[in-house]
Formats: structure tokens, sequence, C-alpha cells
């Protein structure tokens, strides 16, 4: 039999993309299964930025381009941090990538060799590990609970850095958790990171528009500017514009990672597409109320989902602050229902109720489930019902 390169023994394909599958699968045999594994906004992309896209095609805009993106597409894109995050960028600082998770691959890819360490909260987004495995480098997880409102703190951060750490993940607001650090939290994180010079900060700033915490958005950088010289903001249009499957991201920090990052990605994907570069610089430049009013609707359906949830035994779930996702700690549901943990219950739930949704181990954090709720009020309150009567 031929062999495999030895790194694919390390890395499992995405798990969260897996139940949105096994879900799909359900459904097509006919059986009402609702869905709560989805990573992506039920909206559908706006119509000024499909009629963009539609216009840079009829105009025959669809070869290549530069392959960090088009002089335009970066303008809008360094106008973007200027004008929401009051950060300055040159071009030579920007990359637009297939998605933002290329451009997390690309980093990874960049700064990491074999023996490096690199310090992911958990819950995390599923794939940061498999990323730094890729790169031949060490995931060190770092857990949070509930009552911490799954951040870690500044001691927790000081403990886990040794002289291999090499790279820290910050993901605020977070998938799956749903939190967000506040400016005093990202000052003490700051704080310790300030002392490790040799720690590149690479910043998931994926949700910064889906946010209804207290304090408007802010990244490490806004807090500690002095860290800019070591931070890559990873962003995308994705979630924000409902454009998911346009596959269209961008990074901005350091020149000298930047150009590195462009340069692995000129080596295996080239630019990302043409047409979704023009739909991207659409949908940056453009009017911003459809990003207020999905944010809107988020809000809305979140409140009701966290005040249901809390109301079925065995399952308790925290406010969040931002994105379309809840985590609540089901460990009660777990031993009423005497299953051995999330992934049993997970299983159990999407075999008995015909709920999908993904299990806390998925993130590195057991005892949990996530649930997303981009998806209709009614289906989230049936999907509820469902698990009140399992839970009975
Ligand atoms: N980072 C986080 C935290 C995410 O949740 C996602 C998508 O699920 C990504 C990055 C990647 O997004 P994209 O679709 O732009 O590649």
């Amino acid at each position: 039999e031929l062999p495999l390169a030895q790194r694919m023994g390390r890395i499992k394909p995405s798990p969260t993309l897996a139940v949105t599958a096994k879900a799909g699968e359900l459904k097509a045999q006919g059986l009402d299964v609702l869905s709560l594994g989805a990573g992506e906004p039920d909206f559908d992309t706006p119509e000024h930025i499909k009629a963009a896209a539609i216009d840079a095609i009829k105009r025959g805009f669809t070869k290549y381009t530069p392959v960090g993106g088009t002089p335009s597409l970066k303008k809008a894109i360094i106008d973007k941090l200027k004008r929401d995050n009051q950060l300055e960028y040159k071009p030579g600082q920007i990359l637009a990538s297939c998605g933002g998770k290329q451009s997390c691959y690309n980093l990874c890819m960049a700064v990491l060799n074999a023996g490096d360490e690199v310090l992911i909260p958990a819950p995390f987004w599923v794939s940061y590990p498999d990323m730094v495995l890729l790169a031949d480098a060490t995931p060190v997880i770092i857990p949070t609970t509930q009552a911490a409102r799954f951040k870690i703190t500044a001691e927790q951060l000081e403990r886990a850095i040794t002289p291999r750490t090499r790279m820290v993940w910050i993901n605020s607001p977070s998938n799956p958790s749903g939190m967000a650090y506040t400016r005093a939290e990202l000052a003490e994180i700051g704080a310790v990171l300030r002392k490790h010079p040799q720690i590149v900060i690479a910043t998931d700033d994926m949700y910064e528009k889906i946010l209804w915490a207290a304090e408007p958005f802010a990244n490490i950088i806004n807090v500690c500017p002095d860290l800019y010289d070591r931070t890559v903001v990873i962003h995308a249009v994705s979630k924000t514009y409902s454009m998911t499957g346009w596959r269209l991201g961008f990074a901005a920090g350091p020149q000298k990672i930047i150009t590195a990052m462009a340069d692995i990605q000129s080596q295996s994907t080239s630019n990302p597409t043409s047409i979704s570069q023009v739909a991207a610089e659409v949908a940056l430049n453009g009017d911003q109320t459809c990003v207020t009013e999905m944010c809107k609707a988020f809000k809305g359906r979140h409140d009701r989902l966290v005040a249901d949830l809390n109301s079925v035994p065995g399952i308790s779930c925290a406010s969040g602050d931002g994105t379309f996702y809840v985590f609540p700690n089901v460990e009660g549901l777990i031993a009423k229902l005497g299953v051995k943990d999330d992934l049993e219950l997970s299983d159990k739930l999407l075999k008995e109720a015909l709920v999908a949704l993904v299990p806390g181990s998925a993130f590195g954090t057991p005892g949990h489930v996530r649930l997303s709720f981009a998806t209709s009020d009614k289906v989230l309150q049936e999907s509820v019902a469902r698990l009140r009567k399992i839970a009975a």
C-alpha cells in the first residue's frame, strides 16, 4: 500500500464541517434534522455585493491578479482598518487570501519551526491546532471555564510561556464561546506578552462586527500599540457580510511576515478569486447597514436562545458578547442521560432528537456543546423543545 506523508497522522478533517455533513446525510434520507452546526450566517449575501461581482464577470475581470490582492482591494482593506480599527498599514503589510483560513495557515507556515510551541486558549477554533501541527510545531492548549467566561487570565498565559513559545492565538469575539476580551483584559495579556519579544501574536478578528458587549470592539494592538510590530491581524468578509462561499479573507501585519505569507500563497494557490476580490472591495467600501442589521438579528436570537436553553434541566448557558454561537455547559445533561461525554451526547441528540450540534471536545473543551444560531427562530425553538423532551 502507498504510504501517506507522516504529517497526515497528526491531523483530522474539520469536526465542525463533519457534523454539518452528517446532518446533511440524515436530511437527504428524509429525516427532519435541525442543524445547529453551521459556521456561517444564514443570510443571503447583500444584493449590492452580488451585483458588483456580476459586473466584474461581465467586464472580463476574470484573470490572475497580483498574488496578495489588487491594489484597489488592498486600499479598501487599509481604509477599513483605519476607519474601524484606527490601525495604519501600507500595501506591503496587507495580504488578501482565500478566506481568513488561508491567512491563518500561511501565517503558521511562515513563522513556525519544528519544536516551536503555539499557545491556544480553549475552547478554540478547530483549525488552530491542526494548522500548527501541519507546520511541524506543537500546540499548547490553555484551558478555560464557563465561570471565567472562557477567557484566559494573564497568570495562565505567563505560566504557559516557555523559551520555545513562538506564537499565541487570540480570537475575540470567540468561535465557539461567543466571548470577547475587554480592553482591561487585553492590557493584562499584553503586559505579559511585552516581556517575551519572541512571541508573534495572531489576533483573529473574524467576528469583530457581530458584537454586543458593553465595550466597542478592540484588539490587542488597539490596547497595546507597542505590540504592533509582532502582531498579525486576521480578518475576512466571510462572517461580516455573509460571504463564506466567496473565500476572501485578509491579513495585516509586519511587512516581513506578510511578505513570507504571500510567498507561500504564491507557491500554493496564487491570488484569491478575482471576482471575489471585487465583491469584497465593494463590501468593505459600501453601505454598512447590512452589517448592523445582521448583528441585530443575531443578538435577538442569542437572547431568546440563551433564556430557552437555561430552562432545560442539565444545561447551563452563559450570555455571550457576540458571534452566532453559544457554548453551554451540558455536564448535567450528560449525567442525566447516562452517556459518557459530550461526544456521545451529541451523537445521541443527533440520532434520537434529530438535533445536530458540535461537541465541545472538538474545540478542546469537553462537557460543553456548541450551538449555532445562524438559523431561524423557529428552528431554534423547535430544537430547544426537542432537547427539553429528551432531558425530561
Ligand atoms: N477564524 C475563525 C475563528 C472562524 O470561525 C473561521 C470560520 O469558521 C475562520 C477563521 C475562517 O473563516 P473563512 O471562511 O474566512 O476562511
